[in-house]
This record gives C-alpha cells, sequence and structure tokens, in this order.
C-alpha cells in the first residue's frame, strides 16, 4: 500500500465530477463563495468528459420566457405528464425558472446558436428545444468550471465519500486514486456536491461481443452519482424509474429532431401507424393517461414493444420523405454529426441512405439516470419558497446527509432537465452548499488518518487480489480466487437484464423474479470482494463495476417495492400489470443501512404543486 502516494487537499466545495450539473456547480461556487477554495475532482478530463461528450445539436431544456414562449408552470406540467405524474414538482419548477439565463450565459460564451431568421430568436426543434452548432458544447461550458475553479482533478475517480467523525450524518469529503499515477487522493471538504452522471451498462446492452461499448448513454456514465450516496446511507427516490429509449437501430443516433423538426414519423414493416392499434389495450392498463398529450414516452415505447411482439417489426422511420428536401437532408446528417457520429457510420456500412430507405428504430436496453425522460437519483431538499415541508430540510438540492449535495443525472424526481437544466440544477447546489458553509454549518468537521487509510486499503485491494491470485490462473483469465472486472460486469448485466425488465424478458419482471436477482446481486456482492486487477486501468474498472451493482441492488429494490406497473414500456410488473392510482400514486424512497447492507422502504406522497396553488388561488 505505501507504494501509493497519497495526497491531502483541503477544500470548501468539492465538486465530484465535471460534466453538465458538475461544470455550473464549479462556476456558481465561485460566484458566491468568491474567497471560497473550490475543487472540482473529475474521472476523465473536464474538456470531454461526461454525456456531453461528443457534443448535442440542441438544448432540450429552454423556457423562452423572454419572448412568452413557456413559463416554468407549463414545464412542470410537461414533465408531469411525461412521468406519468410522478415528479417533484418544487425541483422542476426551481430548475425551469433559472435555466434561461444558463443558456444565456453559454450564448456569451460563445457557443453557436442557430436563430430563427424571421424571429431572430433561437430556433426551435420542438417546444422546448433550441437548436445549436453543439460539437464544442462540452469545451466551452468546462472553460467556465476552469476559470472557476482553485483546481481542477482530471483522471481521478472518486470511490467512496468521507464522513464527519464528529458529528452523525454529516458529510466530510471524498476520496479517489490517479488512474494515471495510481496516486491516492483525499479530499476534506466542508460540502460536497455528487454531479457523476447516470448508469448505463447496469443491464446487458443489445450490443455485445465487438460492439459491446455501443450504448445510448454514455457508456463510462458508471453509476457513481448513485453508489457514492447510497453507500453514505442517503435516501434515494424512484430508482425503479429506469428509461429505455427508441432510438436508430445500432448506432442509437438520436430520434428527436427528425420527429420535431424533419416531421418523419414511425410505421411498422407493413407500413401502417401500429400506435393506434394498441389504444384499447393501453387505456386498459393506464387508463386515461393514454389520452394525454403529448403522448407519454413510456406509453410510445409501449406501443413499439408490443408491436414488434406481436409480429409487426421491424419498425421504421420514414424518412425518405423529408429527405427530399435538400435542407431537411442536411440537418438529418448535421445532426449525428455533431452529436452521434456512429449513426452515420453504421448506416453507411449496412447501405442506408435515408434519402431511399427508411432506417429502423429499437428500443435500448434500460438506463438510470435523472435528468433526461425520467428522474432517478437522490432525494434532496427543494427550495424554501416552493417545497412543502416534507420536501425541505435546511438548503436547496442537500441530500439526507448535511454537506452532501446533487445536480443533474444525481438527484431524482425532477425529469426533463438535460443538458441545461443539469448545469441549472448544479448552479442551484452550488449557491445553497455555499451558504451552508456561511451558515457555519461545516464547522469542527473531522476526518481522521485512520478513516482515510481504511479507505485507502480497500481501494486498492483489487491489485492486490490480482497480484496474488494471478498465480492460480488456469487458463486464459480463469482463476479460482479472483474474478476480472469484465467477467463480474457480465454476470450483473445478465442478472438484471434477465431478472429485473431488461431486454431478455421484453422488460417484464415480477416479484418472485426480483426476489431471485435480489439474492443473485446479493452473491455477486460478495464476489466482488475477489474482483482483482491487473493495472489502474482495470482498477477503475473494477469501482465502476461495484458502483454500478450496489445502483443496481437499489434499483431492484424500488422495484420491488412499486407493486404497479407505472410505466408501461419502460418496464412491467407481470404481477401487477396496471396502473394503480390508488395505491401507487406517490414517490418511492429507499435508504440502505451503511452498517447492515439492508434498505428499507417508504412512500412519500407526490404534491402537485403547480396546479393545486391555482385552485387555492381560484378558489
Ligand atoms: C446520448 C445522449 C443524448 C443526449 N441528448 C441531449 C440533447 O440533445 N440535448 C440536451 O440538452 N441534453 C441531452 N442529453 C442529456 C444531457 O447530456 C444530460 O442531461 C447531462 O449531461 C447530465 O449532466 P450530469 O452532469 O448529471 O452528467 P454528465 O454530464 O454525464 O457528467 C457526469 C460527470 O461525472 C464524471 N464522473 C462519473 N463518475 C465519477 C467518479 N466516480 N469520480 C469522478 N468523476 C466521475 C463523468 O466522467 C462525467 O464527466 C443527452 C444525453 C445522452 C446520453
Amino acid at each position: 500500500m505505501a507504494r501509493h502516494k497519497t495526497h491531502y487537499e483541503d477544500c470548501d466545495v468539492l465538486v465530484v465530477g465535471g460534466g453538465m450539473a458538475g461544470t455550473g456547480a464549479t462556476f456558481e461556487a465561485r460566484h458566491w463563495g468568491r474567497d471560497m477554495k473550490i475543487i472540482c475532482v473529475e474521472k476523465a478530463n473536464i474538456d470531454r468528459s461526461g454525456a456531453v461528450a461528443q457534443g448535442l445539436y440542441a438544448i432540450n431544456c429552454y423556457m423562452g420566457m423572454q419572448w412568452g414562449e413557456n413559463q416554468p408552470e407549463d414545464h412542470v406540467r410537461y414533465a408531469r405528464n411525461d412521468l406519468m405524474g410522478m415528479v417533484r414538482e418544487d425541483l422542476g419548477y426551481d430548475m425551469a425558472r433559472h435555466v434561461d439565463s444558463t443558456v444565456h450565459m453559454f450564448d456569451e460564451w460563445g457557443l453557436p446558436m442557430m436563430k430563427n431568421e424571421e424571429t431572430g430568436r433561437y430556433l426551435r426543434e420542438g417546444k422546448w428545444q433550441i437548436m445549436i452548432h453543439g460539437e464544442s458544447y462540452k469545451p466551452i461550458v468546462a472553460e467556465a468550471a476552469k476559470k472557476s475553479a482553485d483546481k481542477i482533478y482530471n483522471r481521478i475517480m472518486i470511490t467512496h465519500l468521507l464522513m464527519d467523525e464528529a458529528q452523525e450524518n454529516r458529510v466530510g469529503g471524498a476520496v479517489g486514486f490517479n488512474m494515471r499515477t495510481g496516486d491516492f487522493h483525499v479530499f476534506r471538504a466542508k460540502a460536497v456536491i455528487v454531479a457523476a452522471g447516470g448508469a448505463s451498462h447496469i443491464f446487458k446492452p443489445r450490443a455485445v461481443g465487438e460492439g459491446m461499448g455501443r450504448t445510448w448513454y454514455a457508456p463510462w456514465s458508471n453509476g457513481s452519482a448513485y453508489a457514492l450516496p447510497i453507500a453514505a446511507g442517503a435516501k434515494m427516490t424512484q430508482m425503479e424509474n429506469r428509461i429505455v429509449l427508441c432510438r436508430f437501430k445500432d448506432g442509437y443516433g438520436p430520434v428527436g429532431a427528425y420527429f420535431l423538426h424533419l416531421k418523419t414519423y414511425t410505421q411498422n414493416a407493413n407500413g401502417e401507424n401500429y400506435e393506434k392499434k394498441w389504444y384499447d389495450q393501453t387505456k386498459e392498463l393506464v387508463g386515461e393517461y393514454i389520452d394525454h398529450h403529448p403522448t407519454p414516452t413510456c406509453l410510445r415505447n409501449h406501443a413499439f414493444i408490443q408491436e414488434t411482439m406481436a409480429g409487426g417489426g421491424p419498425i421504421h422511420m420514414v424518412t425518405t420523405e423529408a429527405f427530399q428536401d435538400p435542407h431537411l437532408e442536411t440537418v438529418g446528417w448535421e445532426n449525428f454529426l455533431g452529436m452521434t457520429v456512429g449513426q452515420a457510420v453504421v448506416w453507411a456500412s449496412q447501405n442506408i441512405d435515408p434519402k431511399y430507405t427508411n432506417p429502423e428504430l429499437t428500443t435500448s436496453e434500460p438506463y438510470v439516470m435523472g435528468s433526461h425522460a425520467t428522474c432517478s437519483g437522490a432525494w434532496v431538499s427543494g427550495p424554501e419558497d416552493l417545497s412543502p415541508p416534507e420536501y425541505f430540510w435546511g438548503y436547496n438540492r442537500m441530500l439526507t446527509i448535511d454537506g452532501l449535495f446533487g445536480a443533474g443525472d444525481t438527484v431524482g424526481g425532477s425529469a426533463h432537465k438535460f443538458s441545461s437544466g443539469s448545469f441549472t440544477e448544479g448552479r442551484l447546489a452550488a449557491k445553497a452548499a455555499v451558504k451552508y458553509i456561511e451558515d457555519k454549518k461545516a464547522e469542527g468537521l473531522k476526518v481522521t488518518d485512520k478513516q482515510c487509510e481504511e479507505f485507502k486499503a480497500k481501494v486498492y485491494k483489487p491489485l492486490e487480489t490480482y497480484t496474488v491470485a494471478q498465480n492460480e490462473i488456469t487458463g486464459g483469465t480463469v482463476s479460482p480466487s479472483y474474478i476480472s472486472p469484465i467477467q463480474g460486469l457480465q454476470r450483473l448485466q445478465r442478472i438484471m437484464d434477465e431478472y429485473v425488465g431488461g431486454i431478455a424478458t421484453n422488460y417484464m419482471t415480477n416479484a418472485n423474479m426480483l426476489k431471485r436477482g435480489l439474492e443473485l446481486l446479493a452473491w455477486l456482492e460478495e464476489d466482488l470482494e475477489n474482483v482483482g486487477a491487473e493495472d489502474y486501468h482495470q482498477l477503475m474498472r473494477a469501482w465502476e463495476l461495484k458502483h454500478r451493482a450496489l445502483t443496481s441492488q437499489c434499483v431492484t429494490e424500488h422495484t420491488m417495492f412499486r407493486e404497479e406497473t407505472r410505466w408501461p414500456g419502460y418496464y412491467y410488473r407481470g404481477d401487477h400489470m396496471k396502473l394503480d392510482d390508488d395505491n401507487w400514486h406517490c414517490l418511492t424512497v429507499s435508504r440502505r443501512d451503511p452498517s447492515t447492507g439492508k434498505f428499507s422502504m417508504e412512500k412519500v406522497p407526490v404534491y402537485h404543486i403547480v396546479d393545486e396553488n391555482e385552485k387555492k388561488k381560484a378558489s
């Protein structure tokens, strides 16, 4: 262990993850905390890290309040509708009322925004989306963070949160290791903002073998945003609300610009509009939710999945009409070039020219995240002026551990934030974190060397395991004494896929399958004590796997708890196939006891703040 040098850094605000939320948090922490020491730690390099690494073609969350296009209330209604009623409206409203100011800063910082030539306004792709030339989106926001932080640490993976030993349930910082040097890093901090992105690769992906890395969600998003707080005993919410995406087959190219701007549409193999075929069946399951406008994303997936199971596939996107217009053809291709180059390559390799051939669509494996059309994540306090008492405990976006804040994919209950909303939520969390410190809530922190040394031993254990166990390799990578990260990952993905509602079962699960899944996950957890890593890169893989496995346990516990099918098209509880508003119009909240590893679950009321307030005003 001595061969791994330990570096200590004491700071005020520590930001874990330098993606969209993390760069927003770092930037805003400096605005409010002029004299504070602000550190951002990133697993990759913040210039090209996170889900926006490759760029984006649209900012998916912009109200346009200056032109009266939308108001925050409208966005709350939209997100509530899309998530079948289950959102934290206080968080959504709070993000929506601030998001335009974030986008205006991006514009000032040089992000090329497309403009509507007639109105001079940002060019709308849809009601909420505005179009950008966004290949350099991430380097631009990273620059703001770099200019704001005292120091950005790249290539350090945070593995554990440090807890204060002077006061119970208070965070004290975080530890991790540098994947290039192998050094151990201790960050003692008065406030920690976790902004470490969502979780892909917990369910078996459709692309396996040579194509394994190809998933819709960023393959490097490994659930640290969830595992770090879960391990420390923070409460989580809506972790059952995984997301399944309908995307272009094999390349997972985005469909938003196609539907909204190019006005393309889908059809089954016989050229029929299959969605309306499934209307009555869906109404049986979810009642009036199927009549909502726009149709909730999960219900559109549901029709896709049913049609495919009934033999109507493949499902195609009809591009051949729109692509006859040279302008729309250009937009269609550019959409990929700024965001998902791989899709263009897949089409080229499969002889698909969308001008003449309608490309196939598919539904993805499930992902866990808190910022897209889903809202898994940490249970956080809302803002003082909006939140009902059950949703407020002192500081905006603070988790149920004092001094620990979250933003972006980390935060549950607030869907449809996307890139701009995640950056905005980072700003909100940072403002509150600075206030927390100014209010002297972090006084007297105690983080002993003993705690740090114990974590250090844990962090490097996979290297030690491999060093010894490699001598027992019987052939290839097979050894009775260790498993490699890839072996563990594949086992995790099969458990989640086959028992927790992945593609193997067409997203179907039930209590018996979940119970078995939990047993298998518990055994995997035991075996992960013997994960081996031959170098620092594999050490990162080992810790990514451990974070994925803990996230998966939480997802499975939540899926077991909610005895209804709230989001058909995301997953099905075969033993409770219908949506059940009488018993389950509520949020689910879990907590894992760090000392026993056992999860406890509770229901928490979902408050429909926006229209309730309006109803009250009217009466
Ligand atoms: C394929 C795809 C397409 C999308 N399209 C759009 C779009 O068109 N428009 C739009 O507005 N939004 C879009 N989004 C959504 C947007 O990208 C996310 O909402 C946003 O990036 C979430 O921000 P975040 O900071 O929570 O996560 P991220 O931006 O992913 O950042 C997380 C960061 O944490 C780091 N990290 C992870 N674990 C650790 C650890 N243990 N230690 C240290 N660092 C760690 C990661 O390296 C990463 O940099 C898309 C997302 C995806 C995946």
